[in-house]
């Protein structure tokens, strides 16, 4: 079977360059041909492949089709689709922190708009916060607890600018002074929906300057103002900075309680990057806590809530070395309510590390329906990653034997192959988070060496290849936290996805469509006069209000900006859906940072998985493992590229109700 094929004008093998896992033969019962694999991940849960829908050839008019799903509240089908969007939207904000009832309620009061029912939740929550039952103490405004038997409190990015933890994204209500700035970038509001009525309307059209430090002129593509840029070798500048050794942002990903933050908080501290006293301190206050063997996750797990609680609920970042590598490590919280926490750490990761729990039944625990280590591993291949390493973590709890880790590798690899890992790139290494075997160096354990002798866990990632970098294309910055700073202007953090910026740059912000001006460039705390694509950065900048930029906008070259819709066509490969897709079908459209509710409006195609030919136009319903082409329509203007011509920025999942329900790529804008 060939590659080499194009389909509307498609060029797959262009696309695919740095994949090239997909002349591999792919088992029929995997329902995905090397074509597709090349494309999308599918999630598979059935040995069975899914059959082929028997379509009906029918027209179909664009707005009176029926839609999907129905529900109760004895909402006509399209009320029911606005209901399912605006709780989406509320819960991808709130988490489980409120309940159902209340979310609809509020929704269903507020007309479906996710904003009003937002600010009508949250407001409603600072006047009578509930008192429930709890395991946990959680901090209120007035330096009280309240107590929450949700066991979800998701918060969004942590990251570590200039050695000030930053708190972005989602949050619950109940964190009132930290909520109200993380509510009020989530959504986009224009007021502080604590203190004024909030409106909701992003700036859709360019906008004159706002009062904020400096004056903003009206974008003009094509013309650059502000401090001429002296022209640098980008390439060779970046060689010199890194003395060689190039940049790899690694994401650690795992069901819960795995061992993640014990293994990477071991591993940083044998590399040296704890210091003793730090450690000895962490031993003492988690032994005084009665969470000895948390130790070394407190490395990571740096907030008081996540050691109480014991699970890792930011994305949180670190920077460590290996021989040949500069690493940038993002640990991942493993709960199933923080897959949107995850998906912002995944979408800039290069390569990741799975760990999975060897002990009886946790290995099958996590890996079973309902458990994160697929669809953690689905994600992270769909947003991008090629290579993992798998650690196959607390080999000391099965007395390191050999059969136990064959077990779990066949298992996973063919998973993983499933999941369009190529087999070269998975490699597979015993470990223990908690003794330190196998993670800085080989393990000396004897009933280990007697059957394994493969690299220890940093080896592997010092082998990992480093990815290329888009240096030669225009800037682009997803933006992943936005926050005030001391100093003039404000601070974005965001890895950059394409070219290359200075400071004394004028760059523009999509949405708002409005330039400012970069003052200062920070990377892993370090000043620096200039940044390239691969860059986790941090951008001081000025001449914008900060009210304007949100987690998802996207900073570019005013010369060649990104462009902004609210309508795109893709092609779509769905997972196991339960669902029949219809048009209608309300989705959150997640990609970069961005989480935005859209509906899938018109079934345009389904097409053939291996040849990509078109078997059905305009289909009535798409369903489980087919590839289409679909329009999608997003509530706010959104700014995205084609996937063939920037792949970071064209490709996207599809998120139904708390799951992953597809994969796409952007076609046409
Ligand atoms: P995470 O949720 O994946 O980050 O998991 P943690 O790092 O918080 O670990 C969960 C629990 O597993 C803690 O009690 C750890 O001490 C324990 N643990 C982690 N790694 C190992 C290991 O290699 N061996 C054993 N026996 N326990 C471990």
């Amino acid at each position: 079977m060939s590659r080499h094929r194009n389909v509307r004008g498609y060029n797959y093998d262009e696309d695919f360059e740095d994949d090239d896992m997909y002349g591999q033969s792919v088992e029929d019962d995997y329902c995905i041909s090397p074509a597709t694999a090349n494309q999308f991940i599918y999630s598979r849960r059935e040995i069975q492949a899914p059959k082929e829908e028997t379509l009906e050839e029918e027209e179909y008019e664009d707005e009176d089709a029926p839609m999907s799903p129905t529900v109760s509240h004895n909402l006509d089908p399209l009320d029911q689709a606005k209901l399912y969007s605006c709780l989406d939207h509320m819960r991808a904000v709130l988490g489980d922190a409120v309940p159902d009832s209340v979310l609809t309620q509020a929704a269903m009061r507020c007309g479906f708009d996710p904003q009003r029912a937002l600010d009508a939740v949250l407001s409603e929550d600072s006047k009578t916060a509930p008192v429930t039952r709890s395991t946990t103490r959680i901090p209120t405004l007035n330096g009280s607890h309240n107590k929450l038997d949700s066991e979800v409190v998701p918060k969004v990015a942590r990251m570590t600018v200039s050695g000030k933890k930053q708190t972005m994204g989602f949050d619950v209500p109940r964190y009132l002074t930290q909520a109200r700035q993380v509510y009020f970038f989530h959504t986009g509001a224009l007021h502080d929906p604590y203190t004024s009525e909030a409106t909701t309307k992003r700036p859709e059209t360019p906008s004159k300057g706002s009062n904020s430090d400096e004056p903003a002129p009206v974008p003009t593509p094509g013309r650059t103002s502000g401090k001429a840029r002296q022209s640098i070798n980008i390439k060779s500048e970046l060689e010199k900075r890194q003395g060689g050794k190039p940049l790899l942002n690694l994401v650690v990903i795992g069901h819960v309680d795995a061992g993640k933050s014990t293994l990477m908080g071991h591993l940083l501290y044998l590399l040296g990057n704890v210091n003793k006293r730090t450690m000895h301190k962490y031993e003492q206050e988690s032994k005084k806590a009665g969470k000895a063997s948390f130790a070394f996750a407190w490395v990571l797990d740096e907030t008081g809530e996540e050691r109480d609680r014991g699970v890792t609920m930011d994305v949180g970042m670190t920077k460590f070395e290996t021989n040949s590598k500069v690493v940038t490590l993002m640990d991942a919280p493993g709960h199933k309510d923080f897959i949107p926490n995850m998906i912002t750490g995944a979408a800039q990761a290069d390569v990741a590390v799975l760990v999975v729990d060897a002990s009886r039944g946790e290995f099958e625990a996590g890996f079973e329906a309902g458990g994160q280590t697929r669809e953690h591993a689905l994600l992270v291949r769909s947003l991008g990653v090629t290579q993992l390493a798998v650690a196959v973590n607390k080999m000391d709890q099965v007395n390191w034997q050999q059969e136990r880790f064959q077990e779990i590798t066949s298992k996973l690899g063919h998973f993983l192959k499933q999941a369009g890992f190529k087999e070269s790139d998975v490699f597979h290494i015993p470990t223990s988070g908690l003794s330190g075997e196998n993670l800085v160096t080989r393990s000396s354990v004897s009933q280990l060496t007697s059957w394994y002798s493969g690299p220890s866990l940093l080896e592997q990632i010092d082998a990992f290849k480093a990815p290329q970098r888009s240096v030669d294309k225009p800037f682009r910055l997803c933006v992943s936290d936005v926050f005030k700073d001391q100093g003039s202007g404000f601070c974005v953090t965001g890895k950059i996805e394409a070219g290359y910026i200075q400071t004394g740059d004028r760059i523009l912000a999509m949405p708002p469509n409005e330039t400012c001006t970069v003052k200062g460039i920070t990377l892993h705390d370090e000043p620096l006069e200039w940044a390239a694509a691969g860059d986790h950065v941090s951008l001081t900048v000025t001449g914008m209000d900060i009210i304007k930029i949100n987690v998802g906008c996207v900073f570019c070259d005013p010369k060649e900006p990104i462009r902004t819709c609210t309508r795109f066509r893709a092609r779509i490969l769905l997972f196991n859906i339960e669902l029949p897709i219809t048009q209608g079908f309300p989705v959150l459209l997640h990609y970069q940072t961005v989480s935005e509710p859209a509906t899938i409006k018109k079934l345009v195609s389904v097409l053939h998985k291996s040849s990509g030919e078109v078997l059905k136009k305009k289909p009535k319903c798409l369903s489980k493992g087919m590839n289409a082409i679909v329009e999608i329509q997003t509530q706010r203007p959104v700014s995205l590229e084609l996937y063939k011509d920037y792949k970071e920025l064209g490709r996207f999942m599809l998120r139904y109700v708390g799951s992953t329900i597809a994969a796409g790529v952007v076609t046409e804008e």
